[in-house]
């Protein structure tokens, strides 16, 4: 097939590039290199099956292509209020620029979607299923994201009603790994970047906040089997159910390094949601996908990958 990857030199898509190259498949990346890197993506440009496009995806693009992975969009709370306004841009304008070009093409359109449409869940709705609509802060300092994620899937489900555009959604939740931005604030690379450099590791509030948190393999290979899955159309959570406070991560972070960095606290920032853990039996029962990959094995292969990153730039 001719797929498009939309947000393909960022840190998932260039896995997924990877991924569909290996299977065969012609791969247009295309990106505006707001977050995404060149480097990340090197390696496949010599591939004759690769073809690398700068475009925002704001612009309405052209191509004859079998399916469509909408994965632009800053995806880092420091990255995606850094131009608020081009964030809601970006999910809303471009969600519909692909709609558009999957309805002309008939081509399968995937919608990278977020744990963060569910907001700061409701303690009694925990872990989070699919069927819950969230509690988001329509106004605050992450809703350019969250309701830009949120308009985003409305649209998919109303191309889908409307026109008949065959389309799949996932809910991603916080996922990590090789090819994550050094300096995009989340919590795996700061933690690992700070340990590495012996810094203070910074924990927002107390760290008693939770989050569930996936290896980037496990979740291409949920991506893979959700696109490729002939009946599912509603929005599908993938992510890893294992469950840790910040805390816990900034521990962990430092035992794997064998880091001298003292752990600090710095103030908690708004409406940052209080626990997150994904409800994946759909998953399981639908697409036969789970996470294969735990935190301490996840973080090992991401701690070498900054490691290099970080000897290079010396
Ligand atoms: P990333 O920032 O590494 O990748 C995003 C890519 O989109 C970058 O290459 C960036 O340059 C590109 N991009 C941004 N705005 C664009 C625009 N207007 N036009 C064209 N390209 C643009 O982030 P990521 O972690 O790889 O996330 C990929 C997708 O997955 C995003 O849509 C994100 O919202 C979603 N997601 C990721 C996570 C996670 O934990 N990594 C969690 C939930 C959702
Ligand atoms: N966080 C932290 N220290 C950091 C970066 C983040 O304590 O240096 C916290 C942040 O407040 C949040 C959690 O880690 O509670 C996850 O943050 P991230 O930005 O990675 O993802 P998101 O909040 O979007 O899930």
């Amino acid at each position: 097939m001719r797929i498009l990857i939309t947000g393909g030199a960022g840190f998932l898509g260039s896995h997924l590039c990877d991924r569909l190259i290996e299977q065969g498949h012609e791969v247009i990346c295309l990106d505006n290199f707001f977050t995404g890197r060149k480097r990340n993506v090197s390696h496949l440009l010599g591939n004759p099956n690769f073809e690398l496009v700068r475009h925002d995806v704001i612009d309405p693009f052209k191509a004859e292509v079998d399916q469509i992975y909408n994965l632009a969009c800053p995806a880092s709370p420091v990255h995606y209020q850094y131009n608020a306004i081009k964030t809601i841009k970006t999910s809303v304008q471009g969600a519909i620029n692909c709609l558009g070009l999957a309805k002309r093409t008939k081509a399968r359109v995937f919608q990278a979607s977020t744990s963060e449409v569910y907001g700061d869940p409701d303690p009694s709705i925990h872990p989070q299923p699919e069927s819950y609509w969230g509690n988001v802060n329509p106004i605050g300092i992450r809703s350019c994201y969250d309701e830009g994620k949120r308009c985003a899937e409305t649209l998919f489900m109303d191309y889908h009603r409307q026109n008949g555009v065959d389309i799949r959604i996932v809910r991603i939740f916080n996922t990590y790994g090789p090819r994550m931005c050094p300096d995009d604030g989340r919590v795996v690379s700061n933690f690992i970047v700070q340990a590495l450099q012996g810094k203070d590791i910074t924990v927002y509030g107390e760290g008693q906040q939770t989050r569930s948190f996936c290896y980037c393999d496990d979740l291409i290979n949920g991506f893979l089997k959700l696109m490729n899955q002939d009946e599912l159309t509603g929005p599908v959570n993938i992510g890893n159910p294992g469950e840790f406070t910040i805390y816990e991560l900034a521990e962990k972070v430092i035992a794997l390094t064998g880091s001298k960095s003292k752990i600090i606290h710095e103030p908690l920032p708004s409406d940052d949601p209080k626990q997150r853990q994904p409800d994946i039996t759909v998953a399981r029962e639908k697409l036969g996908w789970e996470p294969t990959v735990c935190l301490d094995e996840g973080l090992k292969p991401t701690i070498e990958y900054f490691d290099k990153l970080l000897s290079e730039e010396r």
